[in-house]
């Protein structure tokens, strides 16, 4: 393991053009943000909310909060004052109330919808039919404080490489349904999430367009 910044240029050294960092800060002090915030840095993910509510008011205004934790819905009206996306969104009831609060702080929230591909059942997100039905529902077009950007998952967590790749190559192509049925004209629906410290130079060969990387950045997490 070498500094923040050593690892960090590994990691971006490894993203192809068109592949975004999300640089995952959980578990880890401001201090460490500001190593990676002074290699010039500016995605970070959490994914608690009292922690990045704790963080975010000592820490550089540009910063790019990406929320990538699983949101309960009586806490969102705490992060949407500043957060600039919502990554996994997994039902239309927090959809609902991240545009209810959006609409009160005057502004558009974007979000990713998260699906749920990956044996594990422990994971959260929608699993495609699920996802379907959400947007067949229509109740989102009403919606004009959130913005659907894309789509989040997470692949299962394998050793197994072509298991890891058919997950990811399954969330793509079904973003290419969802584009092409909802999207078609909207060129911010164009985010595709998912990579993370052990799978994301499988995740840039699988059309990604944000990888969410901690712990090769940071170092393990001491929970
Ligand atoms: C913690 C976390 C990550 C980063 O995990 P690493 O293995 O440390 O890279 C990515 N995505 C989500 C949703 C996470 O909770």
């Amino acid at each position: 393991m070498g500094t923040i910044r050593e690892n960090l240029r590994q990691v971006t050294g490894l993203l192809p053009a068109g592949v975004r960092l999300v640089a995952v800060s959980k578990f880890h002090p401001a201090s460490s943000i500001e190593e990676a915030y002074a290699e010039g840095q500016r995605i970070f993910g959490e994914s608690h909310v009292q922690e990045l509510q704790a963080k975010q008011p000592v820490l550089p205004k540009d910063i790019e909060w990406h929320f990538i934790g699983h949101l309960q819905t009586n806490k969102v009206r705490f992060i949407v004052p500043y957060v600039s996306m919502i990554e996994a969104v997994d039902s239309i009831r927090l959809l609902r109330e991240i545009n209810r609060q959006a609409e009160r702080c005057g502004r558009t929230v974007d979000v990713l919808l998260e699906l749920h591909i990956a044996e594990e059942e422990t994971k959260y997100g929608l699993t495609l039919d699920d996802c379907r039905q959400l947007l067949a529902d229509g109740e989102w077009r009403a919606m004009p404080y959130v913005r659907i950007c894309g789509l989040m998952m997470m692949a299962s967590y394998v050793d197994d490489e072509e298991q890891i790749r058919n997950e990811m190559m399954t969330a793509a192509n079904f973003f290419d349904e969802v584009k092409a049925a909802y999207f078609a004209d909207a060129d911010y629906f164009c985010e595709r999430s998912w990579g993370m410290s052990h799978d994301f130079p499988i995740a840039c060969q699988c059309r990604s367009t944000l990888v969410r990387v901690g712990s090769a950045i940071f170092g393990e997490r001491v929970y």
